[in-house]
């Protein structure tokens, strides 16, 4: 009996048809991909993507060099060294992320008492080389620079769940 019901399926080519009816039926609905890189998908505020140290609107860095991102980060990416300024203020030295040990928790932006190091909405920064990957300060003040419309925007957003 199973050899008859294969025998007559092939015969009157169901799978073809029944194939054909789902790419029909497909044909007419909404698309579910995108056109990427021309088109994206729409990211939430939460996004963890690539990091960036902030600034205050007077250019003034956020950062307080209190290492508690260095602390908390559990892949060990963070290194910080600082030192006082003449005016007294602490400030960090140097502040490096090797973003190839980086698992993108979002702890150190969790951390942060002052909203300083954060994970932006940018997430397109692959390199060809290890080396790109390990950013130092002046490439994180400028990730900060260059996104701080979109992360301030974002950290508004979130702020009722924070
Ligand atoms: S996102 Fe997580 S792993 Fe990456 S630097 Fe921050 S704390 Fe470390
Ligand atoms: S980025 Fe934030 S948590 Fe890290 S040292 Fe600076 S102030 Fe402290």
């Amino acid at each position: 009996m199973a050899a008859l019901d294969r025998a007559a399926r092939s015969f009157l080519l169901t799978e073809l048809v029944m194939g054909f009816a789902l790419t029909f039926k497909y044909m007419f609905k909404a698309k579910v991909t995108v056109n990427y890189p021309y088109e994206k998908g729409p990211l939430g505020p939460r996004f963890r993507g690539e990091h960036a140290l902030r600034r205050y609107p007077n250019g003034e860095e956020r950062c307080i060099a209190c290492k508690l991102c260095e602390a908390i980060c559990p892949a060990q990416a963070i290194t910080i060294e600082a030192e006082p300024r003449d005016d007294g203020s602490r400030r960090t030295t140097r502040y490096d992320i090797d973003m190839t040990k980086c698992i993108y928790c979002g702890f150190c932006q969790e951390a942060c008492p002052v909203d300083a190091i954060v994970e932006g909405p940018n997430f397109e920064f692959s390199t060809e080389t290890r080396e790109e990957l390990m950013y130092d300060k002046n490439k994180l003040l400028a990730n900060g620079d260059r996104w701080e419309g979109e992360i301030a925007a974002n950290l508004q957003a979130d702020s009722a769940y924070r």
